[in-house]
């Protein structure tokens, strides 16, 4: 089958931060597919057809991709960050799966990008220096009960945790919980880092403690980083703190 699938992550925003894999995956691309805003951030160019989708149609949208590409087309489906973190990857890898065999002969390449987290502790310093772990906070595709078990057993084992899609309109309260959960096992001074919106126009990045995190400081393009027993903080004058977790740990910790 002749047909060509990418789907290429294209950072968290800021055009530097697109690698030249995925620049010239968008550029050999004869359609491209994505969530709307996502898509705006790619530049038209002659002779390539757009097909934005809604925000919660990955499945169809992925489907749409993938039927275009079996009819030979190079296509790129595109997804904000890292397309295996949170995203379209694996939707696609699910429809191929569940679709008819001949998705399975189709040429597909994962382009990767960089992944929120990353770039919010880029801004910070290096709050991921020892081990860590990522969590959606979306009750959309698991259970809450699931999430809250994870939440747990992350603090119990000293993981810095990366807290992707804290909070939404349809999600306004988990956040909230979430925070409540960790702050029985952790130190209410553990430091936590919220990065809204980084690497685009309105970019905001907070540093507290988790005894002060307050949901409403995020929204739905935050990430938020909560530190482990070991993250410290370092003051400096006239600067940003500087956010890290050492790269040792002693026993237990
Ligand atoms: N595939 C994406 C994540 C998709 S889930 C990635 O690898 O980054 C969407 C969540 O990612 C958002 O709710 C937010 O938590 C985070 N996110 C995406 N872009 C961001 C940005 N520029 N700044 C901060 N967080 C971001």
């Amino acid at each position: 089958m002749s047909g060509h699938l990418a789907v290429v992550g294209l950072g968290p925003g800021d055009a530097r931060w697109l690698t030249p894999e995925a620049e010239a995956a968008l550029a050999a691309a004869d359609a491209l597919y994505g969530y709307g805003p996502y898509l705006d951030r790619v530049p038209p160019r002659p002779g390539q057809a757009r097909h934005p989708s809604d925000n919660r149609e990955e499945d169809a949208r992925a489907a749409a991709a993938l039927r275009h590409a079996a009819e030979g087309a190079r296509v790129a489906l595109v997804s904000g960050g890292d397309p295996g973190v949170f995203a379209m990857a694996a939707a696609v890898c699910a429809r191929i799966e569940a679709g008819p065999n001949a998705w399975r002969s189709l040429d597909v390449a994962i382009v990767p990008g960089v992944t929120a987290m990353l770039a919010v502790a880029a801004r910070v310093g290096a709050p991921l220096g020892h081990d860590f772990c990522a969590l959606s906070l979306s009750d959309n595709l698991k259970p809450w009960d699931l999430i809250e078990r994870r939440l747990d057993a992350a603090a119990a084992g000293g993981f810095v945790i990366a807290l992707y899609n804290p909070i939404s309109r349809a999600r306004p309260w988990q956040l909230g919980k979430a925070f409540e959960r960790l702050r029985r096992r952790l130190p209410s001074s553990t430091p936590v880092v919220f990065g809204r919106a980084v690497g685009r126009d309105r970019e905001k990045v907070l540093v507290c403690e988790l005894e002060a995190a307050d949901p409403a400081a995020a929204d739905m393009a935050t990430l938020i980083i909560v530190g482990s027993p070991m993250t410290r903080v370092i003051a400096r004058p006239g600067r940003d703190p500087l956010v890290y977790t050492p790269r040792f740990a002693g026993d237990g910790k």
